[in-house]
This record gives structure tokens, C-alpha cells and sequence, in this order.
């Protein structure tokens, strides 16, 4: 025994997409322009649990206008990295959506099923107006297409962690968004 090993996540990334320093200077840009879109119907921003909990709490920060928040947990993954293309809803809105203005605030488009699914699920409710912002878009993996307002990054076909995003639950506090080394995932993919 040498004493004991200080586990790092940043030792685990191989490469950074996007640093701290572009995901805040975007999200302040959005901020910015929604704050000016919503000036008079100010939105319910819906965030799904948990990837996106912290583009919803930087991008609520940098709005100058009042909004109100809530939150949803959907389940669109089975093990692992892909969709299993069938949303289950594990934990529901607590506000009712009828004539709200929503905004949905998300981490990142993928196939993009997720986000349509929530988008018709939200006009069904009866809501106002639907729009998204996400903060990451995969162009090459999207299926379903519908109109992103709001877009943050277009990033490689790639698995990516940070600022919400996890893997096996974790990473989430990784203040970047990054690749982890292929060792991580050894194992658990095999
Ligand atoms: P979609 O329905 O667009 O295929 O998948 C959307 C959801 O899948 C995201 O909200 C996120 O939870 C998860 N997801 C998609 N791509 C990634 C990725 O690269 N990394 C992580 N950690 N999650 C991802």
C-alpha cells in the first residue's frame, strides 16, 4: 500500500468538445435572445431530469425576465448508449401546462425522439406555445425531425459527458463537455 489513490474525473476525459468557457458564453447568448422573445408571455421552462438540470440552472441564471420551472423525468434509455425509442414518463410535471408558454430546456438532441415526444405530449396538454433550447445537437444520429429555436452546440457522433450528462451516473460535474477515455467504458460494454 502507497497511500491512497485521489480519483480525478478529469483524468478519465480523452477529449474536450466544448469548454466552460463556449457553454457559458452561449448560454448567455440565448439568454439573451429569449429574454427579448419572451419579454411579454414569460415562459415555464421544463427541464428533463437529470441531464439538463444544469443548462437549466445556468440558463435560468442568465435570464433578465421572471419564468417559472419544472421539471420531468423520462426514461428514453435502456443500458447503455442507446435509445430504446420508448419514452416512459417516471416522474410528471406538478404544474398543469393548459395556455402556458413552455420552453423546454435540454441537454442534448440525439435520434431526437425524446424531445418530439415530449413536444407532442406537451401540445396535447393543451400548452400555448412549445420551444426548445438544447444545448447539444448530434446531426448525424437525428431521426425525427422538428424545429430546435434555441441551439447551443452541434457536436460529433460521439458518447459525451459533462455539465449534466452522465455516464453510468456519473460525470455530471464535469464542468466541460467531454470523451471519455475508452478504458472507462471497458467493461461495462464488452
Ligand atoms: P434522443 O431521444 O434524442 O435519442 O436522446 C436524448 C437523451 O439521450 C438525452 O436527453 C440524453 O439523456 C441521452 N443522450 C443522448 N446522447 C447522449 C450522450 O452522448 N451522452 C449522454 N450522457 N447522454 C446522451
Amino acid at each position: 500500500m502507497v497511500g491512497m489513490q485521489i480519483a480525478d474525473i478529469q483524468s478519465d476525459i480523452d477529449h474536450e468538445l466544448v469548454s466552460k468557457q463556449q457553454i457559458d458564453a452561449k448560454i448567455k447568448s440565448v439568454a439573451k435572445q429569449v429574454s427579448i422573445d419572451y419579454a411579454d408571455e414569460p415562459p415555464l421552462l421544463v427541464a428533463v431530469l437529470k441531464g439538463a438540470v444544469n443548462t437549466l440552472t445556468a440558463f435560468s441564471q442568465a435570464l433578465s425576465i421572471p419564468v417559472q420551472m419544472d421539471f420531468m423525468s423520462l426514461s428514453s434509455y435502456g443500458n447503455g448508449t442507446e435509445s430504446t425509442g420508448t419514452i416512459t414518463v417516471r416522474q410528471d410535471l406538478s404544474v398543469d401546462v393548459r395556455g402556458r408558454h413552455i420552453l423546454i430546456v435540454e441537454d442534448i438532441v440525439d435520434s431526437g425522439r425524446t424531445l418530439n415526444w415530449l413536444m407532442g405530449e406537451l401540445r396535447d396538454r393543451g400548452a400555448a406555445s412549445v420551444e426548445v433550447f438544447a444545448l447539444l445537437e448530434k446531426p448525424a444520429r437525428r431521426e425525427v425531425e422538428f424545429d430546435v429555436k434555441y441551439r447551443g452546440f452541434e457536436i460529433p457522433d460521439e458518447f459525451v459527458v459533462g455539465f449534466g450528462l452522465d455516464y453510468c451516473e456519473e460525470y455530471r460535474n464535469l464542468d466541460s463537455i467531454a470523451v471519455l477515455k475508452p478504458q472507462v467504458y471497458q467493461g461495462e460494454h464488452a
